[in-house]
């Protein structure tokens, strides 16, 4: 089968590989859509950050919808036919934290595209635990974006979003804007989004979003605490990774509020704790998901979320480093969610 194996920096291959078959356990998906993710590009353009480099080459990818075709031994809740979205966890069912269901910090984590052979490919196999059933209402298209969405669910949990709450939101990736969709679904009054592309944040306007403010376009607290009544939000979600936006997204929520941070950050940064002390805030990190991928699902299926507002384009996987990987780090604006097509059309 064809796959697009990562092989280092700036080395992604589309090539021939064999196809895996599914373990105890485990199920075997052919898949048909593919999320770029920003993990992914990361890991193209900078990595390797969470891949192990001794590893590769490995099938990137953790983001699909595809259709089930084996099932291996004692893998009972699906049967081949079955539509399906997924999560990239692998978790071991033993630490201390998945014996509390807590799967998202479970001690021997591994995660598919990254670890494991991913989705960018003609077939992925992935642990049972870590798939989902699609609706006949959850388009292929809106079910390969059920990752992110999860990601951006089980971070509202986190921060407590109440109904009639005022967020904020660092950051205009597709986490920025998944977390945007679920804190509206959530019942927030206001979303005050904090961009840095022009393209996204007009996009933004369409999906809910109270106000846009650009970085470097002038005191962005100052701004964002007016547009929000002068005290700051209740709860704000740092969604960049960037060493400076945790202490802007702690300056954004007023006193005794919640800073949610999103992020994947490769350097350190500084926050100053004794405003977090004197004003009782509270900073709070959200890991992936635990079960939230069926809560993104429903979602979709009643369309409170429209995935077409995130999916900019479809490439052909063959096409994925120019169509894809790169357009998403040369074109910003244009481009949020690429969708790679894996299986030739049904
Ligand atoms: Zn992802
Ligand atoms: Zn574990």
């Amino acid at each position: 089968m064809k796959a697009l194996r990562w092989y280092g920096r700036k080395d992604l291959r589309y090539e021939e590989v064999s196809e895996p078959s599914p373990g105890p356990g485990e199920v075997k998906i052919k898949v048909n859509l593919a999320g770029i993710c920003g993990t992914d590009l990361k890991e193209y353009s900078s990595g390797p950050c969470i891949i192990n480099g001794d590893d590769a080459p490995v099938t990137i990818g953790h983001e699909f919808a595809g259709v089930v075709v084996e099932t291996g031994k004692g893998a009972t809740a699906f049967s081949p036919g079955d539509r399906v979205s997924g999560v990239g966890y692998w978790v071991c069912g033993e630490c201390y934290y998945c014996k509390r269901h807590m799967y998202n910090v479970c001690s021997n984590l591994l995660f598919t595209g990254l670890h494991k052979n991913g989705c960018m490919a003609e077939y992925l196999v992935s642990p049972e635990y870590a798939l989902y059933k699609l609706p006949d209402s959850v388009s292929d298209e809106a079910g390969s974006i059920v990752e992110p969405i999860a990601v951006a669910v089980h971070a509202v949990k986190i921060g407590k979003v109440a109904l009639g709450d005022k967020v904020a939101i660092v950051g205009d990736g597709i986490i920025g804007l998944c977390t945007l969709l679920a804190v509206k679904a959530a019942g927030a009054s206001e979303i005050h989004l904090v961009a840095k592309h022009k393209g996204r944040g007009e996009r933004t306007l369409s999906m809910g979003v109270s106000t846009v403010t650009y970085l470097n376009d002038g005191d962005t607290i100052q701004k964002v605490k007016e547009l929000s009544g002068g005290l700051g939000v209740d709860v704000a979600f740092e969604c960049v990774g960037h060493p400076d936006t945790p202490q802007m997204t702690l300056d954004l929520i007023r006193n005794g509020g919640t800073a949610v941070i999103e992020g994947v950050f490769d350097k350190r940064g500084e926050v100053d704790f004794l405003s977090v002390m004197y004003n009782q805030k509270t900073m709070i990190g959200s890991p992936i998901y635990v079960d939230e991928a069926s809560t993104a699902i429903s979602l979709l299926a009643d369309k409170t979320i429209d995935a077409d507002t995130l999916i900019t384009s479809v490439v052909p996987l063959a096409d994925a480093v120019e169509e894809g990987f790169e357009k998403l780090l040369t074109n910003k604006e244009d481009n949020i969610k690429v969708l790679l097509k894996v299986a030739p059309d049904r």
